[in-house]
């Protein structure tokens, strides 16, 4: 039987999360991204504010994951909120595997620091799960004999990683938070999507702003479609949304992008790709 791989975008907005009525179409929720095969693994890209939502759903399903890995680009908030909302971390029979890009601070302080009682009512005493927070290892993660996964740094302030998941004979790049060296591409990111099934890209600006926002961290749209075309991947997902884009905006960059890129996709909140 052939594997099936479902990527789902729960949140696909950069920044803050952003619910209004120009952003319904979209989403207003930040980074996460699931990716389930046929037989219940569950990779998590990123803990933004959609990991919330893919929590309550995985308590609608009549056969959850009893576990989850979640991989982490970096600990900046609107990647790391969702944390605190994520229901199976109540849940005594559920395992969670948390891999983060290394950081000055250990796994285990940032997620207490976020639930100091100055920030947050609950803290890891009251979360049933059995939760494993971790550095993402240097030489890459093996998951099981179908799962593994590799990582290279990308320039962000602190730093974030790129992921590059193999997955049942797929590939899966991921490459958000991702501001490439002025008038060029970094060639980590080029390398981590080399010959991938999908690239998910930072596509926060466009490449007219880039100059103005220059420090902050992030790639433009055009940027991402000139990564996908370098690499040799074969679908390329526009993701992390500048939190005050609209929906029509995003609109026309899917239909400029398309021209450029055939099958590139703009994320939407709730959007489904079976590979
Ligand atoms: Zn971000
Ligand atoms: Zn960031």
């Amino acid at each position: 039987m052939n594997m099936e791989i479902k990527i789902k975008f729960w949140g696909a907005r950069g920044s803050f999360p952003s619910p209004r009525e120009d952003t319904v179409r979209y989403g207003g929720h930040t980074s996460c991204v699931e990716i389930r095969s046929s037989d219940n693994d569950l990779v998590i890209l990123d803990m933004g504010t959609g990991m919330i939502d893919l929590g309550r759903s995985m308590a609608s399903e009549s056969n959850p994951p009893t576990s989850a890995h979640a991989i982490i680009s970096h600990y900046h908030w609107d990647h790391l909120f969702g944390f605190l909302g994520f229901n199976p971390l109540y849940n005594p029979d559920f395992t969670f595997n948390m891999y983060g890009k290394e950081d000055k601070m250990e796994p285990q302080e940032i997620i207490q620091y976020i639930q100091n009682h100055t920030f947050w009512p609950v803290d890891m005493s009251m979360l049933e799960a059995n939760i494993n927070l971790n550095d993402f290892p240097d030489h890459g993660l093996v998951i099981d004999d179908n799962i593994s996964i590799q990582s290279s740094l990308h320039g962000h302030p602190n730093g974030a990683n790129s992921y590059r998941i193999n997955m049942h004979g797929k590939t899966i790049a991921y490459s958000t938070d991702c501001e490439h060296p002025v008038d060029k591409l970094n060639k980590n990111v080029i390398e981590n999507a080399r010959n991938s099934d999908i690239l998910i890209h930072d596509a926060q600006y466009h490449s007219h702003e880039l100059s103005k926002f220059r420090g902050w961290g992030h790639s433009s749209w055009e940027q991402a479609i000139e990564v996908a075309k370098l690499s040799n991947t074969k679908k390329l997902i526009l993701f992390h949304h500048d939190p005050f884009r609209t929906d029509d905006e995003l609109d026309e960059i899917q239909e400029n992008a398309k021209k450029l890129f055939p099958d590139a996709i703009v994320a939407k909140q709730g959007m489904e790709i079976i590979l």
